[in-house]
């Protein structure tokens, strides 16, 4: 894709800080961390979410992530950190090349990722089925 910062940082004509790369998955420092060691991790096929990844991709995605994810903990001495992938728009996806991030945490540094809510009475058992029909 000619206009994908992540397929620009992928094919080198943009910098990065590049922690690991092989020939599935490139692993770099988020310019603007949310916690210093804050690591994307990206498949090196453009597609724009991680449901359109294969199974394969996906899964090596997340074997390098475990990997880094040590090493971010002992690198920055974090007590430990969060995986997120934002998909779509709706849910804060902003550059369109599927990327996982691995925010180191330490404790007391006053992130808060959500607020928890609640089902009504019977709700969760309807959701539930909604979802799993889908399997
Ligand atoms: P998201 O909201 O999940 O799409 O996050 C995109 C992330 O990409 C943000 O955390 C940005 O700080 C990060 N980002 C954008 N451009 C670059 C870049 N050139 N190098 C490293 N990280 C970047
Ligand atoms: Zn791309």
């Amino acid at each position: 894709m000619t206009d994908c910062i992540f397929c620009k940082i992928i094919a080198e004509e943009i910098p990065c800080f590049k922690i690991y790369e092989n020939d599935k998955v490139l692993a770099f420092l988020d310019i603007m961390p949310v916690n210093k060691g804050h690591v994307l991790v990206i498949p090196k096929e453009h597609k724009e979410t991680i449901s359109d990844l294969s199974e394969d991709i996906f899964k090596e995605m997340m074997a390098i992530t475990q990997k880094i994810a040590k090493a971010i903990i002992k690198g920055v001495n974090a007590d430990g950190f969060n995986i997120n992938i934002n998909n779509k728009e709706a849910a804060g996806q902003v550059i369109m090349h599927a990327h996982l991030h691995i925010v180191p945490r330490s404790k007391g540094d006053g992130l808060k990722l959500w607020p928890g809510g609640s089902y009504e009475e019977g709700e969760a058992e309807k959701v539930k089925q909604d979802i799993v029909k889908f399997l």
